[in-house]
């Protein structure tokens, strides 16, 4: 579970994130969407401590991410527990971000045998039960190089899965993919949905957020101004600014 209270971000003077609270409880998946510069990329980068911030808390199934409220004032964690804590997010970019000279099999070992001193050939099995269940296992002796867009995404989202995180972060994981290529990057998502893993999603696919998404949270200029099940946002939004955007991506 992901729990964030009273967060605030800023860049300089630039209040990025204003007083976001959302809680995302066991096995639920959470779609954000908003305008471009709204925040979401920030919000997600925050849940990991890719990105410091300045007030609030972060916790994951309870364990504080970056800070932790002492005695009403948020107070920086120590690095080793931070670096912990983080190895229980999983994360997906819009980019892949693979490593290009290595296999789709070490990009995937590498991180269970280095932070959590796995064995090579339990880390290969891992690897490869991975690799059958994002349905490519005959690609584990290949570079990156020779696999499309939508191949790299989901070896991306099987090296994160090595980690065995208890929550996952996607930024826009199709934006960068060729169209034909969207669908098969999304089903490995609602599968994952569906095996329960807890998820906090930006997209811009409106279809799979009200397939899949228990809530939708929409950002505009780092306030979250509205938060409701994907059914009401989207049939029915309450706010202006809601109605601006959907009417712009729907
Ligand atoms: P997009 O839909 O374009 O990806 P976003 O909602 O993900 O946008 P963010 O990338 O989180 O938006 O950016 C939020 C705001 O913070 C923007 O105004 C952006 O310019 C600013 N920002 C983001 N990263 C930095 C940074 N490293 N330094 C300064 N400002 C930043
Ligand atoms: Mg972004």
């Amino acid at each position: 579970m992901i729990h964030i209270a009273c967060l605030h971000k800023y860049f300089g003077d630039h209040h990025v994130l204003q007083d976001i609270n959302l809680t995302i409880g066991q096995g639920k998946v959470v779609v954000i969407i908003g305008p471009s510069g709204s925040g979401k990329s920030t919000l997600l980068r925050c849940i990991n401590y890719l990105e410091t911030y300045s007030e609030g808390e972060i916790t994951i199934d309870g364990k504080p991410m970056g800070r932790k409220m002492i005695g009403g004032k948020s107070v920086q964690i120590p690095e080793k527990e931070l670096n912990k804590t983080r190895q229980e997010v999983g994360m997906v970019f819009q980019s892949f971000n693979l490593f290009p000279h290595k296999t789709v099999l070490q990009n995937i070992t590498m991180a269970p045998m280095s932070l959590k001193n796995m064995n090579r050939q339990d880390a290969e099995a891992l690897a490869v039960s991975l690799l059958q269940k994002v349905g490519l296992e005959d690609k584990a002796r290949v570079l990156p190089y020779h696999l499309s867009g939508g191949q790299k995404q989901r070896v991306a989202i099987a090296r994160a899965l090595a980690m065995q995180p208890k929550v996952m972060l996607f930024d826009e994981p199709t934006s960068a993919l060729d169209p034909e290529m969207v669908g098969e990057v999304l089903q490995v998502m609602k599968q994952l949905a569906k095996e329960g893993m807890t998820m906090a999603i930006v997209t811009h696919e409106m279809r799979f957020a009200k397939d899949v998404a228990d809530e939708v949270i929409v950002l505009d200029k780092g306030v979250i101004i509205e938060h409701d099940k994907p059914d009401k946002i989207f049939a029915c939004p309450s706010h202006p600014r809601t109605k601006e955007f959907l009417s712009k991506v729907l």
